[in-house]
């Protein structure tokens, strides 16, 4: 059974030296020695300062959104993960759709612009499949309306400019470990904040509100990170480099085979940042097409997954519906094919092949 994904999994011996370590110290969870290195690890891997481990990239946006004081509304993309919309509700702050740019399949900084509001305190993009926003445009705009710029970097680990890291743009960006992600921690994730003060505020937050012994200082709640998943995240981080450039094979082979085909879209991604590989989404003409498709790869045990469906917008629980028609268009007719380091030539010749041979 092929997949979209397959969850990577690092040398064993590795993973089991660090899993010793913490059977010999006895510590393992509450910020122990392994988060404070992993910590450490990333910040000099991602070139960022600030970053704080929680335990996983959902709860990550939610920390992100109360270190920030978020209130009213936050205007946010329709075409991402649902945790991007469901954080926002659980903190009861409510999403205001501003559609995608059909090509890139981000926010749409225009429309960004047309739905801020009064009530407006922040702007939630999503750097979708890795491909970065057009981040200075949302700082400017953030800027100019006073508000906090909190960025979904879930999909966008190790992607960066001649300068910087792209997690560095914001106020805040989150990040998801999932398994499923190109680095995990099995499951995790982490928030890089713009300013120390966010971060320090953001640590007593996922620790119960708790700053000493004897001594609550604010209302938290437990989004801890603990040793095994550090551990995990210790041994993948010291392979991430092989793990990308393998990544970048399996991406460039389907780049080639479909960039001539004109009833295949692709994800046309921002020049100025590097690719991290991560997925590779292809949107058909219609959903007859994509339906199609997607019934003969799974005919053969191959099995892409509309990412991302539904539409955020049209949510059962959101309380109005707003049109976002283009975003609506793309969840119908996209797929994003299998995309990991190991996946065998011989398998995604066959996926180009089905994919090629039932366009029409
Ligand atoms: C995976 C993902 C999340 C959620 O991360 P978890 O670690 O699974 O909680 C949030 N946003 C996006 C865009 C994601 O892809």
């Amino acid at each position: 059974m092929i997949n979209v994904t397959k969850t990577y999994l690092p040398d064993k011996k590795k993973y089991q030296s660090y899993v010793d370590s913490i059977f010999e110290s006895g510590w393992i969870t509450n910020n122990g020695s392994l988060v404070n290195q992993l910590e450490k690890e990333l910040c000099a891997y991602l070139n960022v300062e600030h970053l704080l481990l929680v335990s996983n990239g959902t709860l990550a946006l939610q920390i992100a959104f109360k270190a920030l004081g978020l209130n009213g509304e936050v205007v946010t993309t329709p075409f991402s993960f649902v945790a991007t919309t469901g954080s926002l509700v659980w903190e009861h702050l409510t999403p205001v759709f501003a559609d995608i740019n059909p090509d890139t399949y981000n926010i749409d900084v225009q429309k960004v612009k047309r739905m801020i509001t009064k009530k407006t305190s922040a702007v939630l993009p999503v750097h979708v499949f890795g491909n970065a926003c057009e981040v200075e445009e949302l700082e400017l705009i953030c800027k100019e309306h006073d508000l906090k710029l909190i960025f979904d970097a879930a999909h966008a680990f190790d992607v960066k400019n001649d300068l910087r890291n792209v997690l560095n743009y914001g106020d805040a960006s989150t990040l998801s470990f999932h398994a499923t992600k190109i680095f995990h921690t099995i499951e995790g994730g982490a928030i890089v904040f713009k300013r120390k003060e966010d971060y320090d505020k953001a640590r007593l937050l996922i620790n119960f509100g708790i700053s000493g012994y004897d001594q609550v200082d604010t209302v938290g709640i437990n989004c801890k990170m603990n040793e095994f998943q550090a551990a995990m995240g210790l041994a993948v981080l010291s392979e991430m480099s092989e793990i990308i450039e393998r990544r970048s094979k399996v991406w460039i082979r389907y780049f080639d085979q479909f960039k001539s085909f004109r009833d295949i879209q692709l994800q046309k991604m921002n020049s100025d940042f590097s690719n991290n590989h991560a997925y590779f989404p292809v949107v058909f003409k219609d959903e007859e097409t994509t339906l199609r498709i997607k019934k003969i790869l799974n005919e053969q045990q191959i099995f892409p997954r509309r990412y991302f469906y539904p539409s955020l917008n049209k949510l059962n629980y959101l309380n109005e519906y707003q049109p976002c028609p283009v975003s609506e268009d793309i969840v119908t007719r996209i797929l994003c094919l299998p995309m990991y380091g190991d996946l065998e030539a011989s398998v995604q010749d066959q996926i180009i092949e089905i994919v090629c041979n039932n366009l029409k």
